[in-house]
């Protein structure tokens, strides 16, 4: 196998992707494998119930939030979103560091009103505007962040606590796709968190969803039925028919965290990894990388070779090299990392000797 970079869906654990094959045609005796299963039935229950215990094991998620199980990706969670919360009040309020942010700002404005609380935009967004400076509106529904722009490269250094800023009460909405369990965070401090599961936590097509339980219960009335959070928490998320391959291998996934001592141990290695890059980008004069030093995301590493006239040889190279999906985003240009919790250090430092050989052939 190659070292894949792709910002998603991404490497899986090997271990994992072994599992789901072995049990691919039959399920723990059961005689048939998971994608043929009811989800109603006994066994598929089972995995979905163990795939939730562990999940708020990892992330210590207290006993009044509820997780869901749901489809449409993060990007239909732009409008969900608005949809569950913002009716009562109206207006909501957004904190733009990127691509993402931006993106999801734009599409609630269909659904009500949206205020800008803090913007890096006059930065190029590449950094994270201080939690002190944020502006928020009178009385929003929630605030809304993206606390790692998977395209530009740019995570929290802090937890958006409100408290910080005397403003407790306002939910904090957090857009995890690509940064959810790769660190301790506590959960505690946000209204809902939400992200793709084809990042770092399975592949495409789950949509993971931790809702506080007073947020339910609030959705618009034209809010689709399958996409109503008090629906779908009573349901246990088989109101429709659940992603159940998705959540049967995020399982897995889970399984494999917990073997490697849980997300403090999986943090403490995602430190290692991106500091073993970012030390060498800071240190060659060949590449670089231009976000904030403070708010460099530890999951997507994006950097641009000072001659991008070598664009293409580079990435020719990595792939003979057995390194792929390292192109930059369209939008940024040059080259991207993403080194979420399946890859190992060893493939960083892979990346990390191509790159030195690269630049010692070219500089
Ligand atoms: N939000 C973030 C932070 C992402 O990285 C992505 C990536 O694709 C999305 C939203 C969009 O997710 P999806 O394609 O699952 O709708």
């Amino acid at each position: 196998r190659v070292w894949n970079f792709s910002a998603g869906p991404a490497a899986l654990p090997e271990e994992v992707l072994r599992q789901a094959a072995e049990e691919m045609l039959d399920w723990h005796g059961a005689g048939m494998g998971v994608m043929e299963m009811s989800h109603r039935g006994k066994e598929f229950v089972s995995i979905a119930e163990a795939a939730e215990a562990d999940l708020r094991e990892l992330l210590a998620v207290p006993a009044n939030y509820r997780v869901l199980f749901m489809q449409g990706g993060a990007i239909a969670e732009n409008a969900i979103i608005p949809l569950n919360l913002m009716g009562g009040k109206g207006t909501a309020d957004y904190v733009l560091t990127g691509s993402w942010s931006v993106k999801s700002h734009k599409e609630a404005g269909r659904y009500g009103r949206v205020h800008v609380a803090a913007s890096a935009e006059a930065s190029g967004y590449t950094t994270v505007p201080a939690l002190e400076s944020w502006q928020l509106s009178a009385d929003p529904a929630y605030l809304f962040t993206c606390t790692n722009e998977t395209i530009g490269g740019v995570e929290y250094p802090f937890e958006p606590d409100l408290a910080r800023i005397g403003r407790a009460g306002v939910p904090v909405v957090a857009d995890m796709s690509s940064h959810i369990l790769s660190r301790v965070i506590d959960v505690a401090k946000y209204g809902l968190i939400f992200g793709g599961a084809q990042k770092n936590i399975g592949p495409a097509g789950l949509t993971i969803v931790i809702v506080r339980e007073d947020l339910l219960g609030r959705a618009m009335p034209h809010c689709p039925s399958a996409f109503d959070y008090k629906t779908v928490a009573e349901a246990g998320s088989m109101y429709n028919t659940p992603p159940t391959y998705a959540i049967y291998v995020a399982g897995l996934v889970f399984q494999w965290l917990r073997r490697q001592g849980g997300v403090a141990a999986i943090e403490a290695r995602n430190v290692a990894k991106a500091r073993l890059l970012y030390d060498y980008l800071d240190g060659s004069g060949f590449y670089e990388n231009r976000v904030d030093p403070a708010c460099r995301s530890r999951m997507n590493v994006p950097f641009f070779l000072r001659d991008e006239s070598l664009n293409d040889a580079f990435l020719a190279g990595a792939k003979e090299a057995g390194l792929v999906q390292l192109k930059g985003h369209k939008s940024v240009g040059g080259m991207r990392a993403s080194i979420y919790n399946a890859m190992p250090i060893e493939g960083v430092a892979a990346l990390v000797d191509y790159m030195k050989a690269f630049a010692a052939r070219h500089g």
